[in-house]
């Protein structure tokens, strides 16, 4: 375990923000945690994995926890369905590459979101058509309240879109490993706009010998193509969360539109099983006239005005701050809906 005052955080955020923690805690097992002494720490305490979700708003005054539980176990190869235990500071991409590499099906839509797998759980990561709660069978925590190890299966984290009981739960669970159920039965999930294009496929086609390392390619192509990569561009990926709106607030937001773009425009949306409508936030962004829009370091990329990027490398948080509120503010202009951010603030 490492314990080190006064720590430099760029190289724990994926916005690369300039801040530092009072104190940093790096451990390599779970019975550490049981050993280290917590009322001696400065306070509050927090936990974070690659920070690609976060945005540091300042210097923070207490303890940053950061896992390095790195191992990954197989526990039997030779099923159908492979249960494979997992560390929560290993890199989530590594893991679905290993995986890939082993023909597994299960976490190949998941490929390339950058983050640890502790953290993956804990969201609730998804894209092109995948969750990770569809291959969770249990996630292994240390109950900071109980000081104690508590096992959840699946059916008992509370999952939901980018949610679940540890988020909720607001710090009270670390994750220390989760586990897995992978399958050797073919099941790609193909479905998603511009995965069949990128494999060179005809529309519905499902061919018989397509690996999972196949589709991982192409899910990183399409995302390459979209969105920055953290090792370049400084982000956390989409900032803001999509809109929902009540059905009868969505016909104001037609003839809001209506005013600006005339009487053709069509809002792209999509209408939830309890009536409600979600609208593409990056749809909003960009009818408000905000690509490329820019805050001291900060700017809104172009190539996805969902993303907000650290665009001269040396933005700071107000920059990304100022930045936040000036959207929030254009889109609730033009379009009368609020915006909410996606990224933490911590
Ligand atoms: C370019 C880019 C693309 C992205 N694309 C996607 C995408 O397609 N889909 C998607 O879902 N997300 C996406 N994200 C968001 C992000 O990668 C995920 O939310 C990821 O799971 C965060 O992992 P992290 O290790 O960086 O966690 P952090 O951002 O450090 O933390 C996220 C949350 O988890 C908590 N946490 C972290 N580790 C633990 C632990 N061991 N125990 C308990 N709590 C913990 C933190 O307190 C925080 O609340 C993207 C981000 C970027 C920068």
């Amino acid at each position: 375990m490492r314990i080190i005052r006064d720590f430099d955080l760029s190289s724990f955020n994926t916005f690369r923000i300039k801040v530092k923690c009072a104190c940093f805690v790096e451990y390599e097992s779970a019975k550490e945690l049981e050993t280290l002494d917590w009322d001696s720490l400065p306070q509050p305490v927090r936990h974070i994995g690659e920070g690609s979700n976060l945005l540091f708003t300042g210097d923070f005054p207490g303890t940053i926890l950061h896992s390095c539980i790195g191992y990954i176990k197989y526990v039997d190869m030779g099923l159908d369905e492979v249960p494979v235990i997992v560390g929560s500071g290993v890199k989530w991409d590594s893991f679905v590459e290993q995986t890939c590499r082993h023909g597994l099906w299960g976490a190949e839509n998941l490929s390339l979101i950058p983050g640890e797998t502790g953290a993956a759980a804990v969201q609730n990561i998804g894209a092109y058509g995948a969750e990770i709660k569809d291959i969770i069978s249990g996630v292994v925590c240390y109950d900071l309240q109980e000081r104690k190890k508590v096992k959840f299966p699946a059916g008992e984290c509370r999952y939901a879109y980018r949610d679940s009981l540890f988020k909720e739960a607001g710090g009270r669970y670390i994750v220390t490993s989760v586990l897995f159920r992978l399958t050797r039965r073919y099941r790609p999930l193909l479905d998603y706009k511009g995965i069949r294009q990128a494999l060179c496929l005809e529309v519905n086609a499902r061919p018989d010998d397509l690996t999972p390392m196949q589709l991982r390619e192409a899910i990183i192509e399409v995302r390459r193509s979209k969105l920055p990569d953290p090792g370049e561009l400084g982000s956390a990926g989409s900032y803001f969360k999509n809109p929902v709106v009540r059905a009868t607030d969505f016909a104001g937001i037609i003839d809001l539109a209506r005013r600006d773009f005339g009487n053709d425009v069509s809002i792209p949306h999509y209408i939830n099983p309890d009536g409600t409508i979600k609208i593409p936030a990056a749809w909003l962004i960009e009818k408000s006239g905000l690509k490329g829009s820019t805050c001291g370091g900060a700017a809104v990329y172009e190539k996805q005005p969902l993303v907000i990027v650290n665009a001269t490398g040396d933005a700071c948080p107000e920059d990304i701050l100022a930045l936040e509120s000036h959207i929030v503010s254009t889109v609730q202009e033009r379009f009368g809906i609020t915006l909410h951010p996606e990224v933490e603030h911590i």
